[in-house]
């Protein structure tokens, strides 16, 4: 069975962190989306000719740029959920492929990690 390196105390700080983040990702998502909104109620008022042109270029970089942010934070977001499941069954701070300890430091900058230093080099090298 894998068991947490860390104590409940640690573990809350962990859980309180994700939670954090989880917020702020829910929160800057909701608000691109309102803007998607915004950009799509704009762009159907029919004003179809040329002079709109550069304009409608913009949009459309702004909202790949958006789109982009959005993938992204659907799977941050999942990488979360996963993370503070494993609070709750006990395995956070082990790395899901080999079970080795993921540092504490490495935590504190990415609550989220799945993975050891070792096991995420060697998923980094396997995508190039
Ligand atoms: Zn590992």
């Amino acid at each position: 069975m894998i068991v947490s390196p860390f104590n409940p105390t640690q573990l809350h700080v962990f859980e309180t962190a994700l939670g954090e983040r989880r917020l702020e990702l829910t929160e800057k998502s909701q608000r691109l989306a309102d803007t998607f909104a915004g950009v799509q109620s704009s762009r159907s008022d029919g004003s179809a000719d040329g002079a709109h042109d550069a304009e409608a270029s913009s949009l459309r970089t702004e909202w790949s740029r958006m789109s982009g942010f959005q993938g992204e934070a659907v799977e941050e977001l999942a990488a979360i959920d996963r993370a503070l499941q494993r609070i709750v069954d006990g395995s956070y701070g082990r790395c899901v492929r080999g079970g080795e300890i993921i540092p504490e430091g490495r935590l504190q900058i990415k609550p989220a990690a799945d993975l050891c230093i070792a096991c995420a080099e060697t998923a980094a090298q396997r995508r190039r």
